[in-house]
């Protein structure tokens, strides 16, 4: 009998399974549908020996002290700070927009304070900033909207920036310094040996048992569990009763190219040409020394893995119609970017993991309302991993 069964070993799944399991003795069965641990964030060495991530490039930010002290107890890291070139009229400029995108861009040599009249002086005037497009035309108006957003994001997401809630766009600054970092938290880092590592690492404790290769659906019935945690779709996990809540999928090509570094930037993004949003060299995100190096190219698509959320009011509507099922659940907990239908950053989803954990820790646990505990047939329990991550 498990004390939980946690489906997805993803942050929100593994983030959970290390605290029960280390901090309240619990047995956790921890399993994923993949042939790998953590999730959307695996990395691993390609076939040329250079470490690259699956599902495209993940760079750590937060501004929270406690998510990276709990997660410092499993890697030590590298400070990396994060950079992003656009590619836009025919140059690689900063972006997010800053003073010097606009110099380059229109070859004028601004200042700050010259900067800021000039957005102010294209700025369209927008009541109240509801979508996607009010956010960028409002602060940098339609010309630069239309260089580095629109088309960006109706390739990314498969509809017009009008159409999308502010929160994607807003995700983007505009600054009228020079600071050309993508990301201004406080903490910016890479896990020192990769995410893959520092996953490992989490699960490695003798109450957590890991099972691979191994779709929730098939193996519910014959597990013996207390509760669950499930992080996979919520739509799914109720045989999309409301209908299916719409997630953005990518399609992730991978290269490796026989030079040492081929991009002038770690990500360059593609605005307007192209069907591929942006570009990555892996080398320059991980520091890793190799003659050769790897590229990701990312291209969006509607089918597929799900990996967005696509934040928009009738989204969020029905999403609300599966939250109040899930709430009326018992014994089931959603947590994730999947399972809450949220756009989180890794650090949002540990830090809502570290929130549940707390939450399940305050209440004793119940027995499962809906089904009795299930004595686990001999033949899926002999598949339970000791805890053995993957290995690619
Ligand atoms: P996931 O990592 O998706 O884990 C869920 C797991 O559940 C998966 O492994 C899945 O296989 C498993 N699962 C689903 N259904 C089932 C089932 N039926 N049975 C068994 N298993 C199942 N965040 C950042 O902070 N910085 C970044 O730079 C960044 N870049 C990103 C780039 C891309 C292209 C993407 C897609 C995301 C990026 N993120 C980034 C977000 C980050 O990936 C997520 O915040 C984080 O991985 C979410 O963790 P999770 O555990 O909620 O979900
Ligand atoms: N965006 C854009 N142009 C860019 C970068 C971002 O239009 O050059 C928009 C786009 O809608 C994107 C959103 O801003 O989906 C958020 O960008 P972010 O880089 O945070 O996306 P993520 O890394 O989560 O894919």
């Amino acid at each position: 009998m498990f004390d939980y069964l946690i489906v997805g070993a993803g942050f929100a799944g593994s983030v959970l399974a290390e605290r029960l399991a280390t901090r309240s003795n619990k047995k956790v069965l921890i399993i994923d549908k993949r042939n790998h641990i953590a999730g959307n964030a695996y990395d691993h060495y390609n076939e040329e020996g250079i470490l690259v991530h699956k599902y495209g490039p993940h760079i750590f930010h937060t501004n929270s002290k406690d998510v990276f002290e709990y997660l410092s107890n499993f890697t030590d890291w590298r400070p990396y700070e994060h950079r992003v070139l656009a590619s836009v009229d025919g140059q690689l400029v900063p972006m997010p927009i800053n003073l010097d995108t606009i110099n380059r861009l229109y070859g004028l040599s601004l200042n700050s304070f010259e900067v800021e009249q000039f957005f102010e002086s294209v700025a369209e005037q927008v009541p109240v900033i509801k979508t996607s497009e009010d956010v960028v035309v409002s602060k940098v108006g339609r010309e630069l909207y239309e260089k580095f957003f629109k088309n960006y994001t109706r390739k990314q997401w498969g509809m017009d920036p009008s159409e999308l809630d502010k929160s994607v766009t807003s995700r983007v600054p505009t600054r009228t310094n020079r600071d050309d970092r993508y990301f201004t938290d406080t903490y910016q880092a890479m896990p020192l040996h990769g995410y893959t590592r520092m996953f490992e690492r989490m699960l490695d404790h003798p109450n957590i048992s890991i099972m691979l290769n191994t779709d929730y659906h098939d193996v519910v019935d014959f597990i013996p569990f207390k509760e669950m945690i499930f992080t996979g779709p919520v739509d799914e996990y109720f045989d999309f009763k409301f209908g299916k809540l719409p997630y953005r999928s990518l399609e992730f090509k991978h290269e490796t190219l026989n030079v040492e570094q081929q991009l002038a930037a770690p990500v360059v993004n593609y605005p307007n040409d192209n069907l591929y949003t942006r570009i990555t060299e892996f080398k320059a995100l991980t520091g890793q020394k190799h003659p050769k190096t790897a590229l990701v190219y990312e291209y969006p698509k509607a089918e597929g893995d799900p990996y967005y959320p696509v934040p928009r009011l009738e989204n969020a509507d029905l999403y609300n119609k599966y939250k109040k099922l899930a709430d009326e659940t018992p014994n089931v907990h959603f947590v994730g970017r999947l399972a809450t239908y949220k756009y989180y950053n890794m650090d949002q989803v540990v830090a809502q993991a570290l929130t549940l954990y707390k939450k399940l820790t305050d209440k004793p646990i119940e027995k499962a309302a809906t089904t009795p505990p299930i004595t686990g047939s001999a033949s899926i329990m002999e598949k339970i991993l000791p805890r053995t991550p993957a290995k690619e």
